[in-house]
Parts: structure tokens; sequence; C-alpha cells
């Protein structure tokens, strides 16, 4: 029927990690029940690593000799990949080793970034299997895309680096309490939502930020040109991967890397080499030899006041603060409706004192379908912001990064747009 094959130079290895006691501790089983085949008949080589303990993949990937791999993709909630990317930044050779592309496979209870990969996917919304599905296709296509990473500093002086989320009050809270509700899967978080109203609190902070700069908007009634789309880059995972399912509107038969060969069974593919890698922009870096280190230029040091350039919130009384950088916190909660995964920007929530139960339940309620912003509801602010900072008033409290709890205290943060390789759509 005319179509081409790409020939296999070399196999596409793929580790993949899976967290047994994610979710429903169904994760392996997830796994070869839906997942194995798909790889199998689409000839990706992986090697399946079951994590035994917290923390065992982010050692394993901070000693890994990435040379072995060309991605590292993770069965498991959002909280197995924060593992991962921390533990590929601990590494002296962090800047190659941030290149490992980077994919997921929902099998946790929370799966804010399988859900947020396949929403970019422009594909009609997916749940469970379904999701799973979606995701172990993107993996079998294997398309890379960029992806932004957020380093976030504590009191002690750590520093940590986030894909997702960082929240304080009712959202962390939540994440927190509704982690014993794990095995009913995803539907944890409305359940933790319920409960928590149930007893809604006020928590004292400072919260400062350093806006984006908008372009300015077209006067009212100016003519507005309209622009293509731009097209997403999207290299794909490895020009080796045998059978990419990519339909390619110009294949360039006569490429040297792309010997035509008969021997899958896939509708179209093409090869990399029509679809190069761009040289991704190196991030700021300090010190000369090997191990350099990642500035975090827009922050000053904890214990310093903020620049003049940012905004400084006047209230102090919060029921939450979310900063987002995908577009879902969870499965069913579409928190930011513009967002990608390499927009360079920080989304900034924050919903004030004063609001009534019954308006946050119905801001998260609507959150399903993205339209918690058009609620009109004034507790509610969204920024879209490079950098922040918040410092806890209230003594104790809930501070989570990617749903993970962190250290409790004064914490903040810068966005480094693109820093980290995403499997997407
Ligand atoms: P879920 O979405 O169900 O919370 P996560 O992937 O977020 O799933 O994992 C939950 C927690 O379990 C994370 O803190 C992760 O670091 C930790 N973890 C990873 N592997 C293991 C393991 N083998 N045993 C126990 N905890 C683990
Ligand atoms: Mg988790």
């Amino acid at each position: 029927d005319g179509v081409t094959y790409m020939e296999v130079r070399r196999p596409c290895r793929v580790m993949i990690l899976v967290n047994p006691h994610s979710g429903r501790g169904q994760a392996l089983q997830l796994f070869t029940g839906h997942v194995q085949g798909m790889l199998t008949e689409a000839t990706v080589p992986y090697t399946l690593v079951t994590t035994e303990h917290q923390n065992h993949a982010r050692e394993l990937v901070r000693k890994a000799d990435l040379s072995q791999w060309d991605a590292l993709v993770i069965m498991s909630g959002d909280g197995l990949l924060f593992e991962v990317i921390n533990g590929l930044m601990e590494r002296e050779d962090w800047q190659d080793a941030i290149q490992t592309p980077l994919g997921i496979l929902p099998g946790g209870s929370g799966n804010a970034l399988a859900a947020s990969v396949h929403h970019y996917s422009q594909s009609p919304p997916a749940w469970n299997e379904e999701l799973l599905l979606s995701c172990g296709f993107m993996l079998c296509k294997g398309l890379v895309g960029s992806l932004d990473l957020v380093s976030i500093h504590l009191a002690s002086r750590q520093r940590l680096f986030s894909f997702l989320s960082l929240a304080w009050g009712f959202v962390a809270d939540v994440d927190i309490e509704s982690e014993k509700y794990r095995h009913v899967g995803a539907i944890r978080f409305l359940m933790g939502t319920l409960v928590r109203l149930a007893s809604l609190r006020v928590y004292q902070g400072k919260l400062a930020y350093l806006p984006v700069e908008e372009p300015p908007r077209p006067p009212k009634g100016s003519v507005k040109t309209s622009q293509p789309p731009s097209t997403p880059q999207h290299p794909s995972l490895c020009s080796s991967l045998p059978c990419q399912l990519i339909p390619d509107p110009s294949p360039n038969q006569n490429s040297p890397h792309n010997r035509i060969t008969t021997n899958c069974n896939h509708n179209t593919v093409t090869n990399s080499s029509n679809n190069p890698v761009t040289a991704t922009k190196r991030p700021e870096t300090q010190g000369g030899g090997k191990s350099m280190t990642l500035v975090d230029s827009l922050l000053p040091g904890l214990d310093q006041p903020v620049p003049e350039s940012w905004t400084v919130v006047k209230e102090e009384d919060f029921v939450l603060v979310l900063a987002v950088y995908q577009s879902h916190l969870a499965e069913d909660l579409w928190t930011v409706p513009g967002a990608m995964a390499d927009d360079g920007l920080i989304h900034l929530f924050y919903v004030t004192a004063g609001i009534s139960r019954p308006a946050l339940l119905r801001l998260f309620l609507a959150m399903e379908k993205g339209a918690h912003l058009a609620c009109g509801c004034p507790y509610l602010v969204h920024e879209k912001v490079k950098a922040l900072r918040l410092e806890p008033i209230s003594p104790q409290g809930v501070i989570t990064v990617d749903g993970e709890m962190v250290e409790y205290g004064p914490v903040q943060a810068q966005i480094h747009p693109g820093l980290a390789r995403l499997i997407c759509g």
C-alpha cells in the first residue's frame, strides 16, 4: 500500500521502574496485563525493575550507567518520578543525565503527569486502564518533548527538583491525609477533599512572586492576525526505536539513516533523522570543570528580602497556595487549562480566607472540567509566574512537592524551562 518502514539500527533500551505498592498495589499486574504485550508488539526492549523501598529508584538512577539506557520509564504514581528526577539531578553529570528521556505509565493513585501528558496529546479524557493504554502507546511511539523543572529551596538549604506542584494548605493536607485511602485509587483525592472540608482551616503566611511579563494586548477593535499553531518539537525517543508509529508527511527515503525495510507491520514509520533533535539550550551553570551546579538566578537567599520586581501578596490568610506546572493535578483535576509541559510557566493559584465550604467544594468539582477559573470566585487568584516564595507563619502545617511531603517552613522556587525531556504525545 505504498507504506515504507524504517530499519532497526539498534534496539532502544528502556528501563521501566515499577513501584509494586503504588496505587492499589497492582502496578505490576497492570503492567503485565496492559503494557507488556504492547511493548512486545512494538518490539521495544525493556528491563523491568521493581522498587523494594522508598528512594530505591532515586539511588539506582543516581548510580546507573546511563549510557545503557535510552529512556527511564516510571510505572507508578508521581512520587516515583519525583525520586527519579531528583536522583538524576544529584549526579555529577546531571547536565547529561537529565537529558535522558523520561516516561510515565500511570500505576499509582496520583497520576497527575500521566493525565497531563495524555491531555497534551489532545485526546479526549481517559481514566484508569484507558489512560494506561494511552501512555503505553505513547511509549511505543517514542516521541520526546521538553519538560520544565522547578527547583525548590527549603529552609535547611536542601534543593529539590519538581515537575508537577508545590502545595501548602488545603491541597497539601488533602494529598497527605488521603494517602491512607490509597487502596481506593484516584478517588482518594475526592474523599480527602470532603474530609478536609469538614475541618476547613486558615493558614497564615507570606506569599510573593515574580510575575511573567505578558506581551501587551492589542487594543480593542484591532485586527488580529491569525498565526498558525506552532509545531511542537518532537524528536523521537531514540533514532533506533524499532517501529515508530509516526506518520511522516515527507519521508526522505534517500537519507542514509532511513534505509527501508518491510519487516514490521505498522502503518507508517519514519526515521527521527527527519525530525532532528534540536540542541537544547544549556542551563545556566556556575563553576568550571566537570561538576557544575545549576544556578537559580531569579532567587535571592531565603534569608534575603525578595527583589523589587516581585509582587508581594497583601493577604496573609490563605486556604491554599498551589503552584502547578502541568495541566492536571490528578486524573480528574484539570487544574491549569492552558498549561503545557514546557511552557516555562509556574501557574500560581491561591485561595484567600473567607471562602465558604460550598464555594470551595464547587471549585474542586468544577476543576474536573477545568471550569474553576470561570466560576468567578473572588477568593481564587491565578498568576503566571517564574519564581515564588512562601513563608508560612502558622507554626504547623504540610508542604508537598509533587505530592510528597517536604520539610515545613519557608520555601522558594523558580522555573527552569525545558530542563528535562519527556516521552509524550
Ligand atoms: P501513589 O500515586 O500511589 O502515591 P507513588 O509513585 O507516588 O504512588 O508512590 C508512593 C510513595 O512510595 C512515594 O513516596 C515513593 O517514593 C514510595 N515508594 C517507591 N517505591 C516503593 C517501595 N517499593 N516501597 C515503598 N514505597 C515506595
Ligand atoms: Mg504519590
